[in-house]
């Protein structure tokens, strides 16, 4: 039985898809817990604050090294006009002030 380590508590749920998404995409099982809560809900609560991401103890460390490399606050967004990637503190496209675009399910 493989130890598991909380790799980051207290995220919120947009945050935690996104690592969850970058983490996996590099060969790193994420188990995201907290989840089950919302059930078979369509739309995600966006005060969602109680999401945990959970590791193998043995990728535990190349799991911190991933987060630590995005050096973001944020899931970056890009512009639909240019696509440029824009940081999430950016209100607007830096490249040509297109605002990011809300999907809507
Ligand atoms: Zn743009």
């Amino acid at each position: 039985m493989e130890e598991r380590k909380c790799l980051v508590a207290g995220g919120n749920l947009l945050q935690a898809h996104t690592w969850k998404g970058l983490l996996e995409a590099c060969g790193i099982r994420v188990e995201l817990r907290g989840e089950a809560l919302l059930g078979g809900v369509g739309e995600l609560p966006t005060d969602m604050q109680n999401v945990e991401l959970w590791v193998s103890e043995s990728e535990l460390r190349a799991a911190q090294a991933q987060l630590a490399g995005l050096d973001v606050e944020g899931p970056r967004w890009q512009c639909l006009q240019c696509h440029e990637m824009n940081e999430a503190s950016f209100e607007l496209c830096w490249h040509c002030g297109a605002e990011p675009s809300q999907s809507h399910g």
